[in-house]
């Protein structure tokens, strides 16, 4: 439509003067505009301008330049770089710039080479049944769904009217169509516009919204050490660093599993081809735990190949970002997940490089920051437009991979200006087996206090306080197991012997949880809020039968404890029984305490 128009208009050729790696100088460029894709070379290799100086554009190519020359044609297509949306995009494997990697591979053995190669994101050949869901004379708005496509088993494609577009329907078609057979004709002041389920947009431009909304809703994951200590609101973001080995990809495959998101747009960039590789196995062969079908069902993913230059790690996370936003306005929540943000930031700095302008901290470009700022700020929980009001999230996980495992570099620094929760992954924990190795004393969660709120309202006001005593306990522990260390466990008084006890429940029955094991992998909001309870409830009626004398080994050592650290392995349906615990603490720490009548387990002294 317009694009195409424009794209015939402003056809402007520059020759290339300079190649440096994946930076390529033309002159002769006179009209294109910034972030303009161009094609360069007689192989036609795509690139995007990144600096111009009157009729000199500096282009960072997507794909390997060698055996450009200078003198080579650069043709610029006078459009930013841009993203198709439509039907097909689920289930894909995209690389940066939205080329199916598997038709690149296709085409790349077809024609023996592996370059300059432009194939179409979405697939125009093939037929989806449309049904419509207004009808000739309605009156529309962007944003307003034209009808309905079932892309997958799981997810229903709503074809919207596009940004800038509202009027009469003039007339609508039902049944197959492919992505570029007009669906709708719609009609303004006189105009009537061809609407396709084929759509673009430049990926560096937000897709707006009608009104974004607080991040007060918990996006749970049914990981406890996230969901009661670090939780993550829909919309939200998070920056998790990992180490290697220390669970991050188990961590995030869990996320995609179980987090209350339908939509999962995955991005990676690999530091070794294998890497990358490792995800594009992997991921096709998780299961979805909600619907039983292939988690593919309900994902796309962008990865970054080994064959690809720096610069097209750039683009792929505004890619990913962009395809989000696309769901995000059919009113669904979306979970994006980059791995690693690292990758992505070498990349800017090695074209900042080639640029040849003035360094910041560490060799990255100074606006590190606000790029940084500009990806995350994309995330959000909104109204999206249309008359019906629909709500759409998008919550992005961010990993970053420091070198050395140094959290004052300036990629994680920067991703920690902008992002709210952080989840610390620890080698240490790891190492021990402590899995998921995200550590409680150094991760945070800016969200925790709003969404206590939410949890509190369902948990009649006790969520908070049991999160809060929890996480004393276990910041109490860190300080006793200083003391141990220097003076040995026979310092510490029978309290303070409880506390250890405790902690060590709530690390072992509680935050550690087995992502293999069928039950334990998942815990809804009303297990982990019984789990909490019982733990500490123990905690409060030990502490009052030590007071009154109870022999501290036996209370550590009640056939209850056992019941306790295996809670964890109660399934769904029969976490009810967690609550019975309660009277079971009673009855079997009764027993210890001397004086038994006086005391009424774990309540005040009556006597
Ligand atoms: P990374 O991606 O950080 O290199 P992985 O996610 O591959 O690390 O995790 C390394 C190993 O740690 C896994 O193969 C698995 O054995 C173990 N692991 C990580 N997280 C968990 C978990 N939640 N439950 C059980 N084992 C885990």
């Amino acid at each position: 439509m317009a694009n195409e128009e424009k794209f015939q208009d402003v056809k402007i050729q520059g020759v290339i003067e300079r190649i440096s790696g994946p930076l390529v100088v033309a002159k002769g460029m006179l009209g294109a505009s910034m972030y303009d894709v161009v094609h360069i070379g007689e192989i036609g290799l795509i690139g995007e301008i990144v600096e111009l100086k009157e009729d000199t554009a500096s282009i960072q190519a997507y794909e390997e330049t060698s055996g450009l020359k200078p003198g080579e044609p650069v043709i610029c297509l006078g459009e930013p770089l841009s993203v198709e949306l439509g039907p097909g995009i689920i289930e894909q494997f995209y690389d940066g710039i939205q080329r199916p990697l598997e038709l690149i591979e296709k085409a790349a053995k077809s024609h023996f080479i592996s370059r300059g190669i432009n194939v179409p994101a979405i697939d125009r050949g093939k037929k989806w049944k449309f049904t419509p869901k207004v009808k000739a004379g309605d009156l529309v708005e962007e944003g307003d769904v034209l009808g309905v496509v079932q892309e997958t088993v799981i997810v229903e494609h709503r074809i919207m009217v596009p940004h800038g577009l509202r009027g009469t329907v003039k007339s609508i078609r039902a049944g197959d169509l492919t992505v570029e057979e007009t669906a709708a004709v719609i009609e303004y002041k006189g105009v009537q516009h061809e609407v396709k389920m084929l759509q673009r947009w430049p990926v560096r431009t937000p897709r707006p919204v009608t009104r974004r909304l607080p991040p007060n809703v918990p996006m749970s994951t049914g990981q406890r050490v996230v969901d009661a200590f670090f939780p993550i609101a829909l919309g939200g973001t998070a920056c998790v660093p990992g180490p290697f080995g220390s669970g991050k990809t188990v961590i995030q495959h869990q996320f995609a599993k179980w987090a209350q998101a339908q939509i999962v747009v995955y991005v990676g960039c690999g530091e070794r081809g294998n890497e990358m590789t490792d995800v594009l196995l992997e991921f096709p062969e998780l299961e979805d735990p909600q619907s039983g079908h292939p988690l593919m069902k309900r994902t796309t993913l962008i990865a970054n190949t080994s064959n690809m230059p720096v610069a097209a790690r750039e683009a792929s996370i505004y890619t990913a970002i962009t395809l989000a936003e696309y769901y995000r306005d059919m009113g669904y929540s979306v979970a994006l997940m980059a791995d690693s943000t690292s990758r992505w930031a070498e990349a800017l700095r090695e074209m900042s490089g080639r640029l040849e302008e003035m360094p910041g901290e560490e060799g990255y470009p100074a606006y590190l920051g606000t790029r940084l700022a500009s990806f995350y700020e994309r995330a959000g929980r909104c109204i999206v437009k249309g008359k019906d009001g629909k709500e759409g999230s998008i919550s992005v996980i961010g990993a970053v991979s420091p070198p050395g495992g140094d959290l004052s570099e300036p990629v994680t620094q920067n991703t920690l200006r902008v992002t709210k929760v952080f989840w610390g992954l620890d080698a240490n924990l790891a190492y021990q087996r402590h899995f998921p190795a995200i550590n409680w004393l150094s991760s945070y969660s800016l969200y925790t206090e709003t969404l206590d709120e939410y949890w509190n309202g369902r948990f009649d006001d006790e969520w908070s306080g049991l999160r809060i005593q929890a996480m004393s306990l276990l910041e109490e522990e860190d300080q006793l197991r200083e003391v141990v260390r220097l003076v040995g466990i026979d310092a510490l008084s029978k309290e303070e012997r409880m506390v250890l006890e405790t902690a060590k429940s709530l690390r072992e029955d509680f935050l550690h949880q087995n992502a293999f094991h069928e039950v334990d992998t998942y815990a809804s909001m009303d297990k982990q809020f019984r789990m909490l309870k019982t733990i500490i409830r123990f905690h409060h009626a030990g502490m009052d039968a030590l007071k009154k004398g109870a022999p501290m080994n036996e209370l550590f050592n009640l056939p209850v404890r056992e019941q306790i650290a295996r809670m964890r392995y109660l399934e769904e349906k029969h976490i009810d029984r967690i609550d019975k615990l309660e009277d079971t603490i009673k009855e079997e720490i009764n027993r210890l305490v001397p004086d038994a009548a006086a005391f009424k387990g774990g309540e005040q002294n009556v006597a």
